[in-house]
């Protein structure tokens, strides 16, 4: 059988970049926690996304609970977020007892809508914070989103996990809200085997972010603790890794641009088949490709003609509002988040697939 294809795999730079890095942090015996790639991974990254100041955690999901905590989100408070997204963008608000209410997408850009964010601000004015999500590495309506909750005078955390790279209206998605959220999971666009970072313009905030990261030590000879401590901060070898990575994210980007245009020539004409949304303020990462079907071809079809062949694809996220364990939460909208969920999926988008690898996949889908 053919070498598997991935969904979305680590790729390591050509040059080598990441081993450089860990060799040198070997070399000076930097094996622990922090050090210098920690700091200098934080700079180099604020950098590249243009946000003032950055820390360093070990998954992203440790930097939402962190923005939370650092919103001051506590037990009972509200907080919005979508429903169509990853679980990991709400089990945080769960962490503090807060309360999530989720948002509908709009069909437009797949993420957070912002009518139906309006209503919920209507039926819940004393929101503590938003959690807006940009999925596949599109980017949400941000100048719809940040005037309604800037006109309410609450928080926005954007969860930019999947988004690293993309652009609204020429800006970086993760800074626009009070708060920014990355991931470097191993099936993110960049990796660092597993990493997070919270990005922000508020230098107090984020120094209380790596102060709680770090077990909350005050400074003090003995070991002294006024709050509550995380052990959530990245180590020197991780830290190594996503330097190097950051290297050949524009790289990365690029590829999965031509992985994403590829498809679209192949499949735009089969009956049914409709691509993610690209808005004309918006330049995406691409992170994943990702199709919706209303013809007789439904998802799992595809899916399942794909496995058969060694090959990962997957359904879209399913909506939060429908999740077993989040029943109890309240959801404002339609249907669009369980329509997407319904007909969409993710086509294999790795970085590290040749035009023959996408030219079979494309035969499969068409063979159906
Ligand atoms: C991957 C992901 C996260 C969590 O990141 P981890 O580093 O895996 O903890 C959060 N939100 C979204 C939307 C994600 O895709």
């Amino acid at each position: 059988m053919a070498e598997k294809i991935y969904l979305s795999s680590p790729h390591m730079s050509d040059e080598g970049f990441e081993m450089d890095y860990i060799k040198e942090a070997f070399a000076t015996n930097w094996i622990a926690p922090l050090g210098p790639n920690v700091n200098e991974f934080e700079k180099e990254f604020a950098v590249k996304v243009g946000a003032k100041y950055a820390a360093a955690v070990n998954t992203g999901t440790a930097a939402i609970h962190l923005a939370l905590r650092a919103v001051g989100v506590s037990e009972g408070d509200i907080v919005f977020c979508p429903s169509l997204t990853f679980s990991a963008t709400v089990n945080p608000i769960i962490y503090e007892k807060a309360i999530p209410v989720f948002i509908d997408s709009d069909e437009d850009t797949w993420n957070m809508c912002p009518i139906a964010l309006e209503a919920a601000f209507l039926k819940y004015p004393q929101v503590k914070a938003v959690i807006v999500v940009h999925l596949y590495g599109l980017s949400a309506d941000m100048d719809k989103i940040m005037a309604i909750c800037n006109h309410h005078g609450v928080t926005v955390i954007e969860d930019a996990a999947e988004s690293l790279g993309t652009l609204y209206k020429g800006r970086q998605t993760g800074t626009f809200g009070e708060y920014g959220v990355f991931s470097f999971n191993g099936n993110k666009i960049i990796t660092t085997s597993g990493g997070g970072m919270l990005v922000s313009d508020n230098q107090e905030r984020i120094e209380k972010v790596r102060f709680w990261s770090t077990q909350s030590r005050d400074s003090a000879r003995h070991y002294q603790h006024s709050e509550l401590g995380f052990n959530y901060r990245m180590s020197n070898i991780s830290a190594g890794i996503g330097r190097g990575q950051l290297k050949v994210l524009d790289q990365r980007i690029a590829k999965k641009k031509y992985i994403f245009q590829f498809y679209k020539q192949e499949l735009e004409k089969l009956p049914g088949i409709q691509f993610m949304p690209i808005n004309h303020w918006n330049e995406p990462n691409y992170w994943l490709s990702c199709i919706t079907l209303d013809g007789s071809i439904k998802p799992l079809e595809i899916i399942e003609a794909l496995e058969g062949e060694n090959i990962e694809s997957r359904p879209l996220w399913k909506p939060m509002h429908q999740q077993p364990f989040f029943e109890w939460c309240d959801f404002i909208g339609g249907i669009v988040s369980e329509k997407l969920f319904n007909s969409g999926l993710c086509l294999p988008s790795d970085t590290k697939m040749t035009d023959s690898d996408q030219k079979r996949i494309c035969q499969i889908i068409k063979g159906l």
